[in-house]
C-alpha cells in the first residue's frame, strides 16, 4: 500500500492588507513579591511594557536587543506559553490572545517555536523519531499513526540530517545538529508561522551560518514567516527583512534592514550597531564608535519618560517627562517601500553634531573632544 502523501498546509485566506500577525500594546508585568505564604505584591517586573509590530506572509522580522529586554517573553506570549498582562495578538485579524480549547489548539499548530539552546530543549531520554514526532500526539490529525516514522525521516532529511538516525539520542549529536533537531520538530505540524528565540545563540560561530542558512532555505520551500530573534544585530542581518530593536521592554527603532543598518535613527540602535565587529581594519578605522555607559536599569523600575535617556547622549529635559512614541520619522528623502520606519526618540532626525556626544569615540582612539 502507498503511503498517503503528505498533507497539504493549511494556509487560509487572509484579507488583503492583513497582516499574518499583528501584536498590539503587548504587555507581560510579572508580579514582584515578598513574602512566602501571604506573598505581599511589592511591585512588578516590567518585562514587555507596550510592543507592536506586524509580520507579513513570507517575511521575517528580526527581533534584537540585550540580554534581559524582553524578546523571550515576547516569544512565549506568541505562542501561548505566557498570558499577556495586557494587548492584544491577531492571527490573520482574528484575535487570538485569550483562545482556549479547540480554536487555541488549532492557532498553536500554526505558531511554532524554535528554542535557544537546543542542549537543554530537547529530552535527553527521548530517540530523535520521538522528540520530532512528539507534536504528531497532540495533532493526531497531521499524521496517522502508521505513517509517522515515514514522516519523521522526511523531517530529518529536510534538515540536513541523516534519517537512519532516527533511533539516535540527542547527545549523540553536535549542538548544530541538535538545533537542526528542534527545527524539525517545529516544522512538523506544517505551521505558518516560526518563532525562533535566539536560535543560534548558543552555536559556534562556525555553525550559526550553516543553521541561518538551513532556516532561509526551509522559509522559500515550507513557504514560513519568521520572527527571527537575536542578541546582536549581525546574526539577524542577512535573513531579516525588517528588524526590530527592542530596549528595556519596548520597541525603540522598526525598518527595513536597509533603514536600520543603513540608516538608523534611534541613539540606541546607532550604539549597537557601532559594536558590531568589522573584520576590515581600514573600515573599524573610519567609523565611529559609541560606547555606553552605566548598566541597563531595572525593568522593575525603569527611568521615566524616554527608557533609553539614562544612557542616552542626546538625552535632554523632555526626555524624562515625555514617552517617546514609536513614530514614522519624517524622512526628507524617503528611501524605497512602505513608509514604516518607526523610532522612538523625540530627536530622531536631528543630526549629531560631530565630537558633540559623550562617550563617543572616533575610531578606536579615545577622544571625548
Ligand atoms: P530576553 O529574552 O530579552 O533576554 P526575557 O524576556 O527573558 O528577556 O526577560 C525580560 C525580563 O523579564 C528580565 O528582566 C527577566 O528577568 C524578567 N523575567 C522573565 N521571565 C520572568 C518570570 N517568569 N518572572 C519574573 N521575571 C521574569
Ligand atoms: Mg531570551
Amino acid at each position: 500500500m502507498t503511503p498517503p502523501p503528505p498533507e497539504p498546509p493549511v494556509r487560509g485566506a487572509t484579507a488583503p492588507g492583513t497582516p499574518l500577525l499583528e501584536v498590539r500594546g503587548l504587555v507581560k508585568h510579572y508580579p514582584l513579591t515578598r513574602g512566602i505564604v501571604l506573598k505581599k505584591q511589592i511591585g512588578a517586573v516590567r518585562a514587555v511594557d507596550g510592543v507592536d509590530f506586524t509580520l507579513d506572509r513570507g517575511e521575517t522580522l528580526g527581533i534584537v536587543g540585550e540580554s534581559g529586554c524582553g524578546k523571550s517573553t515576547v516569544a512565549r506570549m506568541l505562542v501561548h506559553l505566557e498570558r499577556p498582562t495586557a494587548g492584544r495578538i491577531l492571527y490573520k485579524g482574528e484575535d487570538i490572545t485569550r483562545l482556549s480549547g479547540r480554536a487555541l489548539k488549532a492557532v498553536r499548530r500554526n505558531i511554532q517555536m524554535v528554542f535557544q539552546d537546543p542542549y537543554t530543549s530537547l529530552n535527553p531520554r527521548m530517540t530523535v523519531g520521538d522528540i520530532i514526532g512528539e507534536p504528531f500526539d497532540i495533532h493526531p490529525e497531521v499524521a496517522p499513526r502508521g505513517d509517522r516514522r515515514r514522516r519523521v525521516r522526511e523531517l530529518l532529511d529536510v534538515v540536513g540530517l541523516n534519517p537512519e538516525h532516527i533511533n539516535r539520542y540527542p547527545h549523540q549529536f553536535s549542538g548544530g545538529q541538535r538545533q537542526r533537531i528542534g527545527i524539525a520538530r517545529g516544522l512538523a505540524l506544517r505551521p505558518e508561522i516560526i518563532v525562533a528565540d535566539e536560535p543560534v545563540s548558543a552555536l559556534d560561530v562556525s555553525v550559526q551560518a550553516q543553521v541561518i542558512n538551513l532556516l532561509a532555505r526551509l522559509q522559500d520551500e515550507f513557504d514560513l514567516s519568521y520572527l527571527f530573534i537575536a542578541h546582536d544585530l549581525s546574526v539577524v542581518r542577512h535573513i531579516s527583512d525588517r528588524v526590530g530593536v527592542m530596549y528595556l521592554g519596548r520597541i525603540v527603532e522598526i525598518g527595513t534592514d536597509t533603514e536600520i543598518y543603513d540608516h538608523p535613527t534611534h541613539p540606541y540602535t546607532q550604539a549597537l550597531l557601532s559594536a558590531v565587529p568589522v573584520p576590515d581594519p581600514a573600515a573599524r578605522d573610519r567609523r565611529d564608535r559609541i560606547l555606553l555607559t552605566g548598566d541597563v536599569p531595572s525593568p522593575a523600575d525603569p527611568p521615566s519618560g524616554c527608557r533609553f535617556r539614562t544612557r542616552c547622549w542626546k538625552a535632554r529635559d523632555t526626555c524624562a517627562t515625555e514617552v517617546p512614541p514609536l513614530a514614522v520619522p519624517a524622512r526628507p528623502a524617503p528611501l524605497p517601500g512602505p513608509a514604516r520606519h518607526a523610532s522612538a526618540c523625540h530627536f530622531a532626525e536631528e543630526k549629531p553634531a560631530a565630537g558633540s556626544l559623550p562617550g563617543r569615540l572616533a575610531g578606536p582612539v579615545l577622544d571625548p573632544g
